[in-house]
């Protein structure tokens, strides 16, 4: 029996990147779409419906994949509470608020959720390896974190950059919050200790660049991940979809679909 997904966000970029997958998979049936008003249409013979009309295609589905924005998650959230009973819910959609984020915590516990700022497996590696090399190496290692990412991209630093950040601070056992610093310019003074920098390099059509360097008085240990084509990630949301479908009701990440917690 084949897999019932439905795509929020279905007309950008990872929607469609996810449609080209599911469509060359025969075991995943593309049940439709959501999507604002103004981009909702039929994309190549799938229904991509818009928010206020989309409850009956939820219903079908054994899971809702979002890769959208922030507002428009929340929407799906507030007003499909009860078509999303019961489903799996996959969130790729990166800058959350603490608005989306208590709507998800109210989702997981209707059916499982899980989130993730980046849905590659090797950066979900790359989470362990940061945090490991923040533990050996200790605060002597000031550590900057560099993303690059197509100029249309909204938030910054990416949800992936704060991901390692957060990693970085548990391998540090601090809060990333008391340590976090985005971008230096006019006089920011010294370095302080323990500082954890970001910095947002946008341009062209860059899929998603990230480099966390730890950088000592006398070496440098750069992490690197460079991603060529955005069905990486539609490719990892595919493989949770299927681990997620079937779960107890509950929050999840993709160190857990990998077995890498
Ligand atoms: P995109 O702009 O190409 O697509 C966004 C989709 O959401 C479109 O279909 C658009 O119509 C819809 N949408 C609804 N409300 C919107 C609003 N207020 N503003 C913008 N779009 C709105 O973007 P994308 O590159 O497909 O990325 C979508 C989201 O997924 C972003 O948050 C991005 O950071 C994130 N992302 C996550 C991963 C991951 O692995 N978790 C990978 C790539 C992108």
């Amino acid at each position: 029996m084949s897999l019932k997904l439905v795509l929020s966000g279905a007309t950008g970029r990872m929607g469609t990147a996810l449609r080209r997958l599911i469509e060359a998979d025969s075991e995943l049936e593309l049940v439709g779409g959501i999507d604002r008003a103004d981009a909702a249409e039929r994309v190549g013979g799938v229904r991509v419906a818009p928010l206020a009309s989309s409850a009956d295609l939820i219903r079908q589905a054994d899971a809702v994949i979002d890769f959208s924005a922030p507002a428009f998650l929340g929407s799906l959230l507030r007003e499909h509470s009860e078509s999303l009973a019961g489903k799996a819910l996959l969130v790729g959609t990166t800058g959350l608020g603490d608005a989306e984020r208590s709507l998800l915590q109210a989702q997981a516990e209707r059916g499982p959720v899980l989130v993730a700022a980046n849905f590659s497996v090797a950066v979900n590696l790359l989470l362990i390896l940061a945090e490991q090399a923040a533990r050996v190496l200790g605060p002597e290692y000031d550590v900057e974190i560099v993303e690059a990412h197509h100029r249309r991209k909204e938030d910054a630093p990416s949800g992936t950059a704060l991901a390692l950040g957060e990693a970085v601070a548990r391998g540090r056992s601090v809060e990333l919050g008391s340590v976090r610093r985005d971008g230096r310019s006019g006089r920011p003074g010294a370095r302080p200790a323990g500082e954890i920098g970001f910095h947002a390099i946008r341009g062209g059509d860059l899929i998603g660049e990230h480099d966390v360097m730890f950088i000592g008085e006398l070496d440098r240990l750069t992490l690197s991940h460079h991603a060529a084509d955005r069905s990486l990630f539609a490719a990892g949301a595919l493989r949770a979809a299927r681990w997620l479908v079937g779960r107890p009701a509950g929050q999840y990440s993709m160190q857990d679909v990998l077995g890498l917690g």
